[in-house]
């Protein structure tokens, strides 16, 4: 079997900052870096938790778009493809009526992540019900939704990039807080 390719997760970005955090990846300091920006990860645990998160947002920003069939944490989206979450829409004939049928998923390796990343990846698949493309109308409706959307997405994909290059996972349920020791404790 061939092995696949890496996933270049900052591919969209200006190459000074892809070039920084392949610096910080290199010589240790972007785990800390992460962590101290995210100290804690979210307690969104089951599908039914991500459901009543997502309407809650939903209907603060987007009461209109009618009502989500499901959602749900969903193992079979890969970061690898660069899916993170998805969205669909379907149109099914009910009787004579014609209802559209929303569902949003996101990719389970998002259960062990900060609130911040699960919020912006809600943020983006909810911005999808009303724009389908990744457009200026679509990043505006994300930044309404959640102002730091830029940053929350390239810290992200700065994650998704420590990932792929075989680092350990940040961020798992039963953590205890990090603190920021600052200045670090000496033995
Ligand atoms: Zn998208």
């Amino acid at each position: 079997m061939r092995p696949q390719p890496p996933t270049n997760y900052l591919a969209s970005y200006p190459a000074d900052l892809t070039e920084k955090i392949r610096r910080m990846i290199e010589q240790g300091s972007l785990a800390g870096w992460l962590l101290s920006k995210y100290p804690d990860s979210h307690k969104v645990r089951t599908d039914k938790a991500l459901y009543d998160y997502v309407v809650q947002l939903k209907d603060m920003y987007l009461r209109n778009a009618g009502p989500l069939n499901k959602v749900a944490f969903d193992s079979r989206l890969h970061v690898t493809s660069n899916a993170l979450g998805m969205h669909t829409s379907k149109s099914q004939v009910h009787g004579s009526k014609l209802k559209a049928k929303r569902e949003i998923h996101v990719a389970a390796i998002f259960r062990d992540m900060p609130p911040e990343f699960l919020r912006m990846i809600v943020v983006h698949e909810l911005a999808h019900i009303k724009e389908s493309e990744h457009n200026k109308s679509f990043y505006k409706l994300c930044c309404n939704m959640e102002p730091n959307y830029y940053q929350l997405e390239f810290d992200l994909r700065a994650y998704l990039t420590w990932l792929e290059s075989g680092g350990k996972p940040l961020w798992s349920p039963n953590q205890p807080t990090h603190h920021a020791c600052n200045p670090p404790f000496k033995a």
